[in-house]
């Protein structure tokens, strides 16, 4: 069986709500793949420089949280945090 990925709108969807984040200036490099029942979802988020560690792990889980909460089958997902300064598309 091949892995494909999400459908557009749920691509949306996912960089929606990242953006909806208040400390989410930018949400890039957005990939997805569906592997059996589990959707897999991989992007970038873009935080300030001087955010510390602790804020920038908890953005991550909370952008997490919100996008487990927006699916109802189960969701597997990787967050790559990126200073803005040093932020390069992809
Ligand atoms: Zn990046």
């Amino acid at each position: 069986l091949m892995d494909k990925e999400l459908p557009d709108e749920e691509k949306q969807s996912i960089f929606d709500i990242a953006k909806m984040h208040p400390d989410v200036h930018g949400v890039h490099g957005i990939r997805t793949r569906q592997g059996g029942k589990i959707k897999f979802i991989q992007m970038h988020l873009e935080l300030d420089d001087d955010l510390s560690l602790i804020r920038a792990h908890n953005v991550a889980d909370e952008v997490e949280k919100m996008i487990v909460d927006c699916f109802e089958s189960e969701v597997d997902i990787l967050i790559h945090l990126d200073p803005l300064s040093v932020v390069v598309k992809h």
